[in-house]
């Protein structure tokens, strides 16, 4: 295999194609000390934007959405070169998932960003009304990974604009071309300045994690990562939403359809060359169906193509040489502690492939079941019950999603819900990532930020609680605190368990003493 020229020379970040090592361009990277300015021009703009009504706001994400449409060739195409995988699957988890965020919060964000009502009780605040708001923060930080460099950063930064906010966007540095085609969506089509792209690695994202100047950040990344970006935000009081890695585990039950299973399987383990937070990385499978399994299971895996059309290929190239390199090692360390592959194990493909693997006989303590592969392979595991598997499952820190697989939905169901994670599926895996208006949630070291749904909205905006009182009585609270007052305080207590008709007296009691009090 050719070598792979270094990622940054010079102050320079290259934008490397994982398939034929070739150099496709050359960023400058934003100097650390560039970030005041850089967010100085952001809050201008996020000034004259919030200032707008949400639907105006909103109504920009027709242009984008068309935009989206009529550049879907050219995405798909720079997602290939950029990234990787192929264009067919480009066209899937990155172009469909661009356009379904967009058509999802044109439908929903008005209504997710609507104020509620306050129920206050007539009798306790009389002439009070009170309601939640929903403002922006004001600038959001969005740092992002680099394994769906399209779809994934849209899912923030979509929300977080039409929220109001200004974004400040730190794309991957190993995904700098999808990045710079997010920018161009939004171009002209929302004020200038308004969504800022940071090109840098690390250091700039560390700088933008401690900036006092950010008002939220939304992290996508690696647990290593996420525990900086969370100490250094906290030094600011800023609130963070993290999304982090995962080790799905993926559980075979004895009733399972084995040919649905096995295509289910071998898609939530390949797709994106395995590179996926939710990528099943652990599979358990009962005894009695186990031989059988495997068998289909390898035989699918086969089938999967990871050379010829690059346009058309099932399991393309790892994105970069650190991925390419980790994968590599936790092979090797499979293989050294006693695993079997029974398919793939080697280089696949062109550039940085890696053949999709299954592995059997690999020691629990192995870097395999425990740390993060992020790649095409996957260690299988025969288990007595669906108990013992779970036990498994929950035996990691890891929390993103787990899928259990049976004809018995009730039952498979049940058991999904034991397993401690944020998404629990039955009889599929992680295709929910591209259903926006789902939250997209983990717990343990996955994280604790949710990205799609209301629930993620509710984060890139903060509640405003507004109260008018239009009562011409004092309250019964205020100064002074005299007997009358404890008089009623005592009062409106005995009401709260009263019957209907003590309430009643209880009620007339209170006015007459208001009247006394107040006069
Ligand atoms: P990473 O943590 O190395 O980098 C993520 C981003 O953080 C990049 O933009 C990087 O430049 C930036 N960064 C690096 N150091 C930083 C620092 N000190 N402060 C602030 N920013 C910093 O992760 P990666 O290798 O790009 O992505 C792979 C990881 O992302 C995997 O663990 C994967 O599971 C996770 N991921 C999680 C989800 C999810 O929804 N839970 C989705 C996709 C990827």
């Amino acid at each position: 295999m050719t070598t792979a020229p270094p990622l940054i020379e010079d102050g320079c970040i290259r934008a490397i194609n994982p398939r034929t090592l070739e150099v496709l361009d050359s960023f400058p990277m934003a100097p650390v000390d560039s970030l005041p300015a850089v967010v100085g021009r952001c809050r201008e703009a996020q000034a004259l934007w919030a200032a707008l009504p949400v639907k105006q706001r909103a109504s920009v994400l027709k242009g984008v959405l068309s935009r989206t449409v009529e550049r879907a060739d050219m995405l798909a195409d720079v997602v290939r070169r950029d990234h990787g995988k192929s264009t067919a699957e480009a066209y899937f988890s990155e172009v469909l998932g661009v356009a379904e965020v967009l058509r999802t919060h044109l439908k929903y964000d008005r209504r997710w960003l609507k104020s509620s009502r306050v129920s206050l009780d007539p009798l306790s605040y009389p002439g009070k009304s009170a309601r939640v708001e929903w403002r922006p923060r004001g600038l959001v930080g969005v740092i992002t990974p680099w394994n769906y460099p399209l779809a994934l950063p849209m899912r923030t930064i979509v929300p977080a604009l039409v929220a109001g906010n200004g974004v400040l966007f730190k794309p991957s540095e190993h995904s700098l071309l999808c990045g710079r085609e997010i920018a161009g969506l939004f171009e002209g089509l929302v004020p200038d300045g308004l969504l800022q792209l940071l090109v840098g690695d690390g250091a700039l994202g560390a700088a933008l994690a401690s900036s006092a100047q950010v008002d939220a950040i939304v992290f996508t990344g690696s647990v290593a990562t996420g525990r900086r970006v969370a100490a250094a935000a906290a030094q600011n009081l800023v609130p963070v939403s993290l999304e982090l890695g995962g080790k799905d585990a993926a559980i075979v039950c004895a009733d399972a359809d084995l040919d649905r299973a096995a295509s289910g399987i071998v898609w939530g383990a390949f797709h994106n060359s395995g590179q996926n937070c939710a990528a099943i990385e652990r599979l358990y499978v009962e005894d009695v169906v186990y031989d059988e399994f495997l068998d289909k299971l390898v035989a699918e895996t086969r089938a999967l193509r990871t050379e010829g059309d690059p346009h058309l290929c099932e399991v393309g190239p790892l994105c970069n040489q650190s991925q390419f390199d980790l994968v590599n090692r936790h092979l090797e360390d499979a293989l050294a502690r006693g695993g079997r592959v029974l398919c793939g194990g080697s280089s696949g493909g062109a550039g940085w492939g890696i053949e999709p693997t299954i592995l059997v006989d690999v020691p629990d303590d192995s870097l395999i079941w425990n740390q993060e592969t992020f790649g095409p392979l996957l260690p299988v595991a025969r288990i007595h019950s669906v108990y013992e598997a779970v036990e498994a499952c929950n035996a990691s820190p890891f929390g993103l999603s787990a899928s259990v697989w049976g004809r018995d939905c009730g039952r498979a169901e049940a058991v999904a819900r034991s397993c401690e994670v944020g998404m629990s599926m039955v009889n599929n895996h992680s295709f929910m990532g591209s259903v926006p208006n789902s939250p997209w949630v983990g717990t343990g070291d996955s994280g604790y930020g949710v990205t799609g749904s209301e629930l993620a909205m509710k984060f890139l905006a903060r509640p405003q609680l507004v109260v008018v009182d239009k009562s011409k009585v004092k309250d019964i609270w205020w100064y002074p605190l005299n007997e009358t007052a404890l008089a009623m305080a005592r009062t409106v207590v005995q009401t709260l368990v009263a019957p209907l008709g003590r309430r009643l007296s209880l009620t007339l009691r209170l006015l007459g003493l208001l009247a006394k009090r107040w006069g």
